[in-house]
């Protein structure tokens, strides 16, 4: 089962407190591109700019992504500058530049138009609900979101709402969109503006996966080394989109999902470990299949009370 997957294509400059690095492939699309083609094929909807180096896209081509629906504008490619504070958590965007996004109108490919499985990476709701009228009937919809979208297109977000399956987005941002304290209220608050289904990331601290009647709260992969947490959410979401569609779409039900976000944990565990997708570049199916088992002896509670 392919899947299609909208969102940006980036030229990152990134700051740590111990590393800058310029010019770095980046974008919410290009993570989960990468992610999800580790277990499903991927048709792409994105823009890149002249500048855009060969070599990335070289890079993407060489993932098996299919590239068709990458427009290649005149003008410069998005760009996008953040900059990590100690705790390697809190993120300050110092710049950026829409570029050739500023004139972005998406267009899905005719035969991409019957995907089953779509994954609406992060980039403006507006852009991702014209994606979604080009497809013909999606079997299941995953948006991702952030911020900036809640602070300055929120009408267009909640619209979005009600047309997908499943929303992911991280603890502030749900706090921010539903005013609540309690991310429990949160996610169900969210619930009730559309998606059946939620997933609430909470960086370090794991996840929180909200189905109809069900909960599931994800542990996170302890790592003791962090180089570049750039793109976790976008790796996230495309490696639990790439596994649900890999069981097809007869499958996609809670128990699916619960593993899928551990799928997509895995693979953001990795991406965190390298700048841009380093780390991605050289992880193996077996290193994910590793790290997965590992994920299950973290979660697994045996223990009884006297
Ligand atoms: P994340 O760390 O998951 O929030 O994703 C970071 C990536 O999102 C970077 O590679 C940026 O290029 C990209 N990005 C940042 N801001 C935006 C935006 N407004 N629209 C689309 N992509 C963005």
């Amino acid at each position: 089962m392919s899947v299609l997957i909208v969102g940006s294509i980036a030229l990152d400059d990134v700051k740590t407190p111990v590393e800058e690095r310029f010019d770095l492939l980046g974008g919410s699309a290009s993570y989960a591109s990468v992610a999800a083609g580790y277990f499903s094929p991927v048709n792409l909807v994105a823009i890149v700019g002249e500048d855009f180096p060969a070599s990335h896209w070289e890079f993407l081509q060489g993932r098996g992504i299919n590239l068709e629906g990458v427009q290649r504008a005149t003008g410069k490619t998005f760009r996008w500058s953040g900059e990590y504070l100690w705790d390697m958590n809190t993120r300050e965007t110092r710049s950026v530049a829409l570029n050739v996004f500023e004139n972005f109108s998406p267009s899905v490919p005719d035969h991409y138009r019957s995907s089953d499985f779509v994954l609406l990476a992060n980039i403006a709701p507006d852009m991702q609900l014209k994606v979604l009228q080009q497809m013909e009937k999606p079997r299941f919809v995953i948006a991702d979101t952030m911020d900036l979208w809640i602070n300055i297109a929120q009408p267009a977000l909640l619209k979005l709402l009600k047309c997908v399956d499943m929303l992911i987005l991280n603890d502030s941002e749900a706090r921010e969109l539903t005013k609540e304290t309690s991310l429990i209220k949160a996610g169900k608050k969210i619930q009730s503006l559309g998606p059946r289904f939620v997933a609430l990331k909470k960086g370090e601290h794991g996840c929180l996966l909200f189905g109809e009647d069900e909960f599931f709260s994800c542990p996170a992969y302890p790592l003791e080394d962090i180089h570049d947490p750039t793109g976790a959410g976008d790796t996230f979401a495309g490696g639990l989109t790439g596994f649900l569609a890999s069981r097809g779409k007869d499958k996609v039900d809670f128990a699916s999902l619960k593993t899928a976000v551990v799928v997509g944990s895995v693979l953001a565990s990795y991406n965190v470990e390298a700048f841009s997708l380093e780390r991605l570049r050289r992880v193996e199916k077996k290193d994910i299949l590793s790290r997965f088992a590992e994920f299950q002896d973290l979660a697994r509670f045996d223990a009884s009370l006297p």
